[in-house]
């Protein structure tokens, strides 16, 4: 074979391991297949990867060819007095001929494996300036390494480079997504307890102001319907909270009964009629006359509706209109919350029912709210078999829809009434 021929060949080889690396990110086999090509390519008897340990400071191999290979993988060598310790404190490549004229030669590796080492080819595996360890060729077959073999090791061991460094920053990711998911455990836990934990007095502060309100003089009655507003957005916010951890974690089950969608609607729009007077906005509430018989969870579907509805008194201005009607479709029954406020744009129709999103700058925004109940709203429509939208006008107003399953007599009593988890 001629010069040329072989270098072609050479080359052709070393593509091969440049597609393997940008195709795979398995690292063990990759190294491998390069310590592989590093033998045959330099004629050697062997070759091996040692990484730099950076808690001990010692160099590890880290692959290795040949018939000690396993054993290798247990010996430390260390950077003062080895030949490979060298190559990676001067950064630059080195042939030894005979490794045994060279005092830095570490004996202990031959020792233990029982294969001798006559000469040495090592280049440094090096990222940017950050060097980590050597790629080596051993005891070359015929002749003297040459600075073509040096020239073969150095590419193969910057594609080594690449590879290790790649794998470390998968492993960071993943770590760093772990740890994250793990925080994300621990906020939800926390909302979680908190929530439940205000549960019981804030209770007590929403019967209490009720109750004194129906003897109150109308200055008093007044000043206790502000108490009675601002318990109930705690509360909504409390409930929404509080379903936010089962909905994350899909451990949602349903408890569902059989109900009347129009008189929850009904007896729900009584409890914010209060609300919507203090603040200067006219509730309405069209219901069909029949019952509409749905299959839900009812204390879920209350944190559906008051969100929607506190939505539509908050992001509203006094004269304004909410307008809550119920009707009958075919196989369906369709919920509108509306609203004369100010309406939503476009571009941001498709993010609202996300986790967080606020349209307004967290900042300087003028609407109080946490950002999470129309996801909440939305996931617990789904849980229900039903879909939920919107439709605004920036500076006119938007109407919330859900649409849920009626309930059907067959279906309900083939599903039963009772627990149902979160498909
Ligand atoms: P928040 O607790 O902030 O109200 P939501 O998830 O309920 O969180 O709503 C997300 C955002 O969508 C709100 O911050 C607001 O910008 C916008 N939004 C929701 N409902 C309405 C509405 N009826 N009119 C105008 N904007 C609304």
């Amino acid at each position: 074979m001629t010069d040329l021929a072989r270098q072609v060949q050479r080359l052709e080889r070393i593509l091969e391991v440049t597609h393997e690396l940008t195709s795979t990110v398995a690292l063990e086999p990759l190294l491998y297949r390069i310590i592989h090509e590093a033998a045959e390519l330099t004629d050697s008897e062997s070759a091996s990867i040692l990484l730099l340990d950076p808690r001990t400071q010692q160099l590890r191999f880290q692959a290795a060819t040949g018939s000690a290979s396993r054993q290798l993988l247990d010996i430390p060598v260390p950077i003062d007095g080895s030949i490979a310790g060298r190559v990676l404190r001067d950064r630059q490549p080195e042939v030894v001929s005979d490794v045994h004229e060279e005092p830095d030669y570490y004996r202990t590796v031959a020792e233990k494996t029982g294969v001798e080492t006559h000469s040495l080819a090592g280049v440094p595996l090096c990222i940017h300036e950050r060097c980590i360890g050597v790629l080596e060729a051993i005891n070359k077959r015929e002749g003297l390494f040459s600075a073509e073999d040096v020239d073969m090791l150095s590419v193969l061991a910057a594609q080594a480079a690449v590879a290790i460094e790649n794998a470390r920053l998968v492993t960071e990711l993943r770590e760093a997504y772990q740890e994250l998911e793990q925080l994300d455990h621990m906020k939800s836990d926390f909302i979680a307890i908190a929530s439940h934990e205000l549960r019981s007095p804030l209770g007590l502060i929403l019967g209490y102001a009720t109750s004194l309100q129906q003897d109150a003089s109308p200055e008093a009655a007044k000043q206790l319907n502000v108490v009675i507003r601002a318990a109930t957005r705690l509360r909504t916010i409390m409930e929404t909270m509080l379903n936010l951890r089962y909905l994350e974690r899909r451990e949602i089950e349903l408890s569902v009964t059989l109900l009347d969608l129009a008189a929850e609607v009904s007896d729900i729009s009584e409890l914010y009629r209060s609300v919507a007077e203090t603040s200067g906005l006219h509730l309405v509430v069209d219901l069909p006359d029949e019952e509409v018989l749905i299959s839900a969870d009812r204390q879920r579907l209350r944190v559906v509706l008051e969100n929607l509805i506190s939505n539509a008194l908050e992001f509203n201005s006094p004269g304004g209109t909410v307008e809550l009607a119920v009707t009958r479709e075919a196989e369906e029954v369709h919920i509108r919350v509306s609203d004369s406020g100010i309406g939503i744009a476009p571009e941001h129709h498709a993010h609202i029912f996300d986790r967080f999103y606020q349209v307004e700058d967290p900042m300087s925004r003028r609407h109080g709210g946490i950002g999470l109940g129309l996801s909440v709203v939305k996931e617990l429509v789904q849980a229900h078999g039903g879909r939920t939208w919107v439709e605004s006008t920036l500076g006119e107003g938007s109407t919330f829809h859900v649409v849920l399953p009626l309930d059907q007599p067959d279906a309900f009593q083939s599903t039963g009434v009772g627990a149902q988890p979160l498909g």
